[in-house]
């Protein structure tokens, strides 16, 4: 049976959604796994929420076969880049302090922004990969983005100033023009094609990033699932797990998620002003 709070004004509600939700840690530490609705009060915004406005990124597929949309993705990360200052917030702060102090055996999380680990979190698992680390697709040596993008600046002299009014867009994107004669950066130590070191729709999850998010749920006396909609298998499978071995299950999420017919407590709300009520109420 879930027990459902929705948003209210009265104090006395608050206080009980965040007893309800403090029992998920009531045989100890608990997993943490989060979404895109975490880092929304840092400003990312959440494509799958819903208030998300449309929009098409571009398919991994025709990254990996097209030479013009690796132009274009390059030519709008380097001057995206430059608009891209991003903070933890609250939320990140009392997941960090939640795992300090011996409540979590660690964080899984979908989002590829880092901002858990800029927070202060150290068990932290990205099951969709890091924005700031560049691969090769044929060796995978692996590179900042920062220092690819000096490349591609010595590549492109003049591109990221010619270009320096141009419309921020999401994710360190911008709506740059010119990108035709644009070169595109290759790995430096094998000449091999670059591409962002994070799983794309449509990609799976890497089999040793699963089996270290599954350690820390084995590990764990329950699950806590914040700000996903669990429309990707990934938190799914880490969900039946969960149920498999009857573990109590916490859901706080603005809108449904695929987990609320499993869920013991489920919270219809912000994760930011949730989770630093939980830590408030916990630590
Ligand atoms: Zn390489």
């Amino acid at each position: 049976m879930t027990v459902w709070f929705t948003p209210s004004s009265d104090p006395a509600d608050a206080r009980l959604a965040l007893d309800a939700l403090a029992s998920v840690f009531a045989d100890g530490p608990v997993l943490l796994l989060t979404g895109a609705g975490i880092s929304t009060d840092s400003g990312i915004p959440d494509y799958r929420g819903p208030d998300s406005p449309p929009r098409n990124p571009m398919r991994i597929d025709q990254y990996l076969h097209d030479e013009s949309y690796r132009r274009r993705f390059w030519a709008g990360a380097r001057v995206g880049f430059d608009a891209l200052h991003v903070e933890p917030n609250a939320g990140h702060r009392a997941a960090a302090a939640l795992e300090t102090s011996g409540m979590l055996t660690g964080i899984a999380t979908q989002n590829v922004d880092g901002l858990h680990q800029r927070a202060g979190a150290r068990r932290v698992v990205e099951l969709h990969g890091s924005g700031a680390t560049i691969r090769c697709v044929e060796h995978g040596h692996r590179w900042s983005r920062a220092e690819v993008l000096t490349w591609f600046d010595t590549a492109n002299p003049g591109f990221a100033e010619a270009n320096a009014g141009a419309r921020i867009a999401p994710d360190g994107d911008a709506e740059v023009e010119g990108v035709a004669g644009v070169v595109v950066p290759v790995c430096p130590a094998c000449g091999g094609m670059l591409r962002p070191d994070v799983v794309y729709f449509g990609e799976h999850v890497p089999r040793e990033v699963f089996a270290a998010a599954e350690t820390l749920l084995s590990d764990a006396a329950g699950l806590l699932i914040a700000g996903s909609s669990l429309a990707v298998n990934t938190g799914v499978r880490l969900v039946h797990r969960a149920t498999r071995r009857e573990l109590p299950i916490g859901v706080i999420n603005r809108g449904p998620t695929a987990a609320d017919a499993r869920a013991s407590v489920r919270i219809e709300g912000g994760v930011s002003e949730t989770l630093s009520g939980l830590a408030a109420r916990l630590l």
